[in-house]
């Protein structure tokens, strides 16, 4: 039986002493997509991170840590970036196989591809065997957060937490919940969703590093009496979080109203049914009406910007500097399978795409927000992951920014840390990232 009750079981020898990571640490200490970003940032190229019992301990100079604690073990990373590790705010892990599959939009995404390979997940076996696959294809690319979506089998979402456990990995994941509009394999019941929810619930909410969200896939595949026992669920749990997605598609949002016909918008077919909240996390919410920016931003509920499947299953432009300026929590995320990559690095790249087409610019500092603090806040975890500062796990995520022969030519001739640091963004991928640190335990190493 393993053992959940403390933070950061995984045994090694990097747990038992004091740890110094040097290099050139990055740190937040605002918000950068509402203030300027040179307000917001502390970069220091002769950096230290002390790391004791799994979480950071400090963020200071290197060599000044290194004489207060003349035991601790040193890691040097030279000039390699520190940064806390990547959050993925969105993802679906049952999808992992069947990432980059071709040519189909939202629904009939859904149905050719999606559906078909969820049925699989009733077997604990497989489900294990894609939650490991995905877990370690996260921390090669230096997440350290993942937020899934499961599927509607109880056994994948007890494969999921188990895989994260045994990483060490601060997750969030729940079962998904459909009563309509799937194959009957895939369906539960308003009365099943709710009862196998709260069986997962009470039996993973804050085990070890653990948390559950409760996760309707969205309403076109819920019906309103599913949607009313996983609000009244929430109402009776709410220090969990509950994650679904809103407003992706024109098709799927047109779907909605044939569905909904007397309400008003899309976010209230959540919000007539007790899943509009604060720590409501909604994927997409790319073609949004007023009143629902309105509520999103009153409530104070979170949207996660999905930009690599936004452009690769057609759906949109996000608008995350509209939605940042009205206060709404903003969270970056994969949305694999409909994503198309596992890494960050890649989907800070689209973010920035679709920041260009639609006439901004994001800095790279805001896009490295994003994807560790803006996810963090947007899961209510802020201090606690994708921090690199005191008191914060040490989830920490190393980064070569001369990975491969195309990026270190131009990081040659790069002038400052955002001119060394954009190529890996724009054009980095796993070999980028050097080593994964989660809760103080190296987990991958190049
Ligand atoms: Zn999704």
């Amino acid at each position: 039986m393993m053992n959940y009750a403390r933070r950061g079981q995984t045994p090694g020898d990097d747990k038992m002493t004091k740890q110094i990571l040097l290099g050139t640490t990055l740190q937040f200490d605002g918000l950068p997509m509402v203030t300027p970003w040179q307000d917001c940032v502390q970069v220091n190229s002769a950096g230290g991170v002390l790391v004791d019992a799994g979480r950071i301990v400090a963020v200071a100079n290197g060599a000044q840590l290194r004489k207060e604690y003349p035991d601790a073990q040193i890691t040097d990373y030279g000039s390699d970036l520190i940064t806390a590790g990547f959050v993925d705010a969105h993802m679906h892990y049952p999808q992992t196989a069947m990432i980059a599959s071709w040519g189909k939009q939202l629904i009939d995404w859904l149905n050719t591809y999606t559906f078909p390979e969820e049925q699989r997940f009733s077997d604990a076996q497989y489900a294990a065997e894609i939650a490991g696959r995905t877990c370690d294809l996260a921390l090669a690319h230096g997440t350290t957060t993942l937020t899934s979506f499961c599927t509607i089998h109880p056994e994948s979402v007890d494969a999921f937490f188990e895989a994260a456990h045994t990483r060490g990995m601060a997750v969030v994941a729940g079962k998904t919940c459909m009563d309509r509009n799937a194959p009957d394999t895939l369906r539960d019941t308003a009365q099943s969703a709710y009862d196998d929810s709260k069986a997962l619930l009470d039996k993973w909410h804050k085990r070890g590093r653990a948390t559950y969200a409760i996760t309707p896939r969205f309403s076109p595949t819920s019906t309103p009496d599913q949607l009313a026992a996983l609000g009244a669920l929430w109402a009776e749990n709410p220090d969990c979080l509950m994650q679904t997605h809103l407003s992706e598609q024109h098709d799927e949002i047109a779907w909605v109203r044939d569905l909904f016909p007397t309400a008003r918008d899309y976010l209230d077919t959540y919000e007539a049914y007790g899943l509009l909240g604060a720590r409501g996390v909604y994927g997409h919410a790319i073609h949004l009406e007023a009143r629902e920016i309105d509520r999103l931003a009153d409530i104070g509920g979170a949207v996660v910007h999905c930009p690599t499947s936004n452009t690769f299953i057609g759906s949109g432009l996000f608008d995350v500097t509209g939605l940042a300026a009205r206060g709404i929590r903003t969270g970056l995320a994969t949305d694999t399978g409909g994503g198309s990559s596992f890494s960050m690095l890649r989907t800070m790249a689209a973010a920035y795409e679709v920041g260009q087409l639609r006439g901004v610019a994001l800095h790279p500092a805001q896009l490295m927000w994003l994807a560790t603090q803006g996810s963090a806040s947007a899961l209510h975890m802020s201090g606690e992951i994708g921090h690199l500062g005191a008191g914060a796990a040490a989830d920490i995520t190393i980064l070569n920014l001369a990975s491969t022969p195309a990026i270190a030519q131009r990081h040659a001739c790069a002038t400052d840390i955002w001119d060394a640091l954009f190529p890996t963004i724009m054009m980095g991928d796993d070999r980028a990232i050097r080593d994964v640190w989660v809760g103080g335990v190296r987990q991958h190493s190049t």
